[in-house]
C-alpha cells in the first residue's frame, strides 16, 4: 500500500520515514506528490484534527492511505493551553518567537514547582474502506523561565525535558527523536497496525 504523508515539514517527515519503513510499500510526502491540500484545522483536540486531516486528505487525493498528525503543548497551570491553538497561541501569522513570549508572559507568576507540561502528538491513518487508526503520544516536562539551546522548533528553548536534564532544544535530532511525544504516537501506530495484522 502507497502511503500519502500529509505533512511537509522535513522533521517530521524523516521521523515517520523511519518509524513506519516496513509497514507500506511507499511513502511520499504532498509536495512530491505535486499536491496541495488546505485543511481547516478547527477542531477541539488534537484527535478531532489529525482525523479531520488524515480523512479529508485522503478523499482529495486519491491515495489509498494517508497518515496525518496534530501537535502542540498542554500546560497544567494553564489549563491545558496553548494545546490546539499552539501553532497560533500569539494569534494569526504570529510567529514561534511571539508564541514563547505570550506563554513566559503567561506563566510569569506561576513557581517553578507547578510549570509541568506536555507536548502531544495525535496521528491518524485513513485508509480506504478500513477503520481510520489513530494513536497519540506524550512527552512530560516542565517549563523553563529562559531558553535553553539552539535546536528544535517551537516551544523546544523553553520544555525542559527531566530525564535528559536539558530542554529539547538542547538535544540532539536523534536525542529528540528518540524520546519525543511524536516517537511516542508513531511507535503506539506501529502496535495498532501489528495488532491489526494479528487480528487477519
Ligand atoms: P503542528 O502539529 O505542526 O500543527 O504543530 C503545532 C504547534 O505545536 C507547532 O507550531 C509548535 O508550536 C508546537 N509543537 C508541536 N510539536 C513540537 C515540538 O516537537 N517542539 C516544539 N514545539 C512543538
Amino acid at each position: 500500500m502507497k502511503l500519502l504523508i500529509a505533512s511537509n515539514n522535513a522533521h517530521k517527515v524523516r521521523e515517520i520515514r523511519e518509524i513506519l519503513s516496513g509497514y507500506f510499500d511507499e511513502m511520499v510526502t504532498m509536495r512530491e506528490a505535486g499536491l496541495a491540500i488546505d485543511v481547516v484545522e478547527d477542531g477541539a483536540t488534537f484527535q478531532d484534527n489529525a482525523v479531520k486531516k488524515a480523512t479529508e486528505i485522503l478523499e482529495k487525493s486519491g491515495f489509498d492511505a494517508a497518515l496525518a498528525d496534530d501537535s502542540g503543548l498542554c500546560v497544567d497551570a494553564l489549563g491545558g493551553a496553548p494545546g490546539v491553538y499552539s501553532a497560533r497561541y500569539a494569534g494569526e501569522g504570529h510567529d514561534d518567537a511571539a508564541n514563547n513570549a505570550k506563554l513566559m508572559a503567561d506563566m510569569r507568576d506561576v513557581p517553578d514547582g507547578e510549570r509541568t507540561c506536555r507536548f502531544v502528538s495525535c496521528v491518524a491513518l485513513a485508509r480506504k474502506g478500513m477503520p481510520v487508526l489513530v494513536a497519540q503520544g506524550t512527552a512530560e516536562g516542565t517549563l523553563l523561565r529562559s531558553a535553553a539551546g539552539e535546536n528544535g522548533f517551537g516551544y523546544d528553548p523553553y520544555f525542559f525535558y527531566p530525564p535528559l536534564q536539558k530542554s529539547f532544544a538542547q538535544l540532539t535530532a536523534q536525542e529528540k527523536n528518540s524520546v519525543s511525544h511524536r516517537r511516542a504516537s508513531l511507535d503506539a501506530l506501529r502496535q495498532a497496525l501489528d495488532a491489526e495484522q494479528g487480528e487477519r
